[in-house]
Formats: C-alpha cells, sequence, structure tokens
C-alpha cells in the first residue's frame, strides 16, 4: 500500500490531504510511464472521489488483471473467479496456512483483505468497516456473491486445497 504520512500525503484526485474521509491507497504500478492512469498507482485515494471519478473503472481494471494474471503461486492462489470479482489467498507454501484471503472488485480499485484466520467475521460483515457510501454498497453485493462460495473459513480451505491441486492457478482451464 502506499506510504500515508498524514500532513503531507494527498488524495491524488482532488489534492486534499484530509484523511478523515474515507480512502484507499492503491500498491504498485498497474500502468506504465506514460499512461495517464500512472500518477495514481501507489497513492491514496479517496473513497468518495473514486465514486465520481470517470477513470475508476478502467483503473480498476488494471489491478484485477495484474492480480488475476500473476503466475507466481508464491504472491498466492486464485481460489474463485466471476465477471466481477475474484477470490485469492495467499502467501504461503502448501503445507502452511496462508496469512490472507482477499477479493478484488473488477470495478473499485479496492482490495478487501482479510487474515486467513479471521475469514469467518470477514466475509460475513468486517469487509465493511473502513468502507462508505458507494464503495460500501459495491463491497456488499460482491460480498454477497462471496459469501455463496466460501462462507467460512472451513469451506475456503477445501477450495484452496482444491486450487493447489490443480495443475494451472486458478484452475481457469477445466
Ligand atoms: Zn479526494
Amino acid at each position: 500500500m502506499a506510504i500515508i504520512i498524514k500532513g503531507i500525503t494527498r488524495c491524488r484526485i482532488c489534492g486534499s490531504g484530509d484523511l478523515s474521509l474515507p480512502y484507499i491507497g492503491t500498491s504498485g504500478m498497474a500502468f506504465p510511464k506514460g499512461d495517464e492512469l500512472h500518477p495514481y498507482c501507489d497513492a491514496l485515494l479517496h473513497l468518495d472521489c473514486l465514486a465520481r471519478w470517470p477513470h475508476r473503472e478502467r483503473f480498476s481494471r488494471g489491478y484485477f488483471d495484474r492480480r488475476r494474471d500473476d503466475p507466481d503461486r508464491s504472491n498466492g492462489v486464485l481460489l474463485a473467479e466471476r465477471r466481477t470479482w475474484l477470490l485469492r489467498c495467499g502467501p504461503a507454501s502448501p503445507d502452511a496456512e496462508p496469512y490472507f484471503a482477499e477479493v478484488l472488485l473488477i470495478d473499485w480499485p479496492m482490495r478487501l483483505y482479510s487474515r486467513w484466520a479471521q475469514w469467518d467475521d470477514y466475509v460475513a460483515q468486517g469487509y465493511g468497516q473502513r468502507l462508505s457510501g458507494e464503495a460500501l454498497m459495491a463491497a456488499g453485493q460482491v460480498m454477497s456473491e462471496v459469501r455463496q462460495v466460501a462462507p467460512t473459513l472451513e469451506v475456503l480451505g477445501a477450495l484452496r486445497q482444491q486450487a493447489l491441486t490443480q495443475p494451472s492457478p486458478g484452475g481457469s482451464e477445466r
């Protein structure tokens, strides 16, 4: 996540340094130098600014595709995928507990991140803790679908076992 320092870091969309408003930090460079969206990578972005930002969908898609197509299993494993979201976990060797599970949305650049062991609470309601407004609504819609796929840590673990025994990450080639 972008380094955020109170009084210095500003929202890259509106230019305000007001950290009392809900925000996210993007991490890594999903767009190369020269792309109009490059300056918004590795940055702080207010949720309300994102809600109104015309580039949000293309921007989010950049991070979504990058995460989905990551061939390096030491970064994580794809557990489930739908048109508008994907569910991953990682990083861990196959015989160890993963450290986290995460849900990515195709049209919001949020990483809904849960400690692996806390998944039961996170998938039920914990995901909403730092969200508000349209971002919370978008997350709520996606998480209601994720709950059907991975309602508990036990099911999440079973999905992971399944993913690890498949020949290619994510099993999208079945
Ligand atoms: Zn802003």
